[in-house]
């Protein structure tokens, strides 16, 4: 699992100078801040991202104590 996203395909923002935002969603990267669960929920490189975090899950070895942050945002 990386722990920052920002290969997502990003534009620019026509108003403002230096602001980039997510391609798909539209959300400005000063808000994703390079984190998953900032994208709109039905953002396709959202969606395509949790798949592969769903499918690295499944191929490592469990650790049931182990505290993930951000787990309540999977479902
Ligand atoms: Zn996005």
């Amino acid at each position: 699992m990386k722990p920052f996203y920002i290969d997502y395909p990003q534009e620019k923002i026509e108003e403002h100078q230096h602001a980039y935002r997510c391609m798909y969603c539209k959300i400005p990267t000063t808000v994703i801040f390079g984190l998953l669960e900032n994208h709109a929920e039905d953002c396709t490189y959202r969606k395509q991202q949790s798949k592969w975090v769903q499918l690295e899950a499944k191929l490592k070895p469990h650790n049931e104590h182990f505290d993930e942050p951000h787990a309540d945002e999977v479902d």
